[in-house]
């Protein structure tokens, strides 16, 4: 565990047609954010989301060509390879009302999405592969 510090927030919305993975870093890396939370909620015009398969170490994907609402999106900020990381989760509504979630993957795109971005300073996590979990977890 390491204590943050943070005192602002950013709130925005990303554009129609956007990639919510590619937009959301975009606004973190412009704005020089290494650590921090991300929350949202809106609407995609299609997802792709995956499920980790623990006793196969390994994602699995699904990608659903539909308008959904998305219900909650929310992640964190960290490093991986030295570059600006968003781990995000996601739970989307369809039309009749069920509903899907799980690790957001790129090709998700925006119909509408507003954000709130909570910086942290004071420090960052890296992430590296844990032979354990087979996941990319932070380094204590
Ligand atoms: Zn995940």
């Amino acid at each position: 565990m390491k204590r943050f510090v943070s005192n602002e927030v950013l709130q925005g919305r990303l554009n129609k047609g956007d990639d919510i993975i590619e937009g959301l870093t975009k606004v973190v890396t412009q704005n020089h954010i290494i650590a921090g939370m991300i929350s949202a909620i809106g609407a995609v015009s299609k997802a792709r989301i995956g499920y980790f398969n623990q006793y196969e170490k390994k994602y699995e994907e699904m990608e659903f060509n539909e308008p959904m609402e998305v219900l909650s999106l929310k992640g964190n900020i960290s490093l991986k390879d030295d570059s600006t990381f968003l781990h995000l989760h996601v739970i989307l509504s369809k039309s009749d009302y069920s509903v899907v979630g799980g690790h957001l993957y790129t090709g998700s795109l925006v119909y509408a999405l507003e954000y709130q971005i909570i910086p942290f300073h004071g420090g960052y996590f890296k992430r590296k592969l844990d032979a354990d979990t087979g996941l990319y977890l932070w380094e204590k």
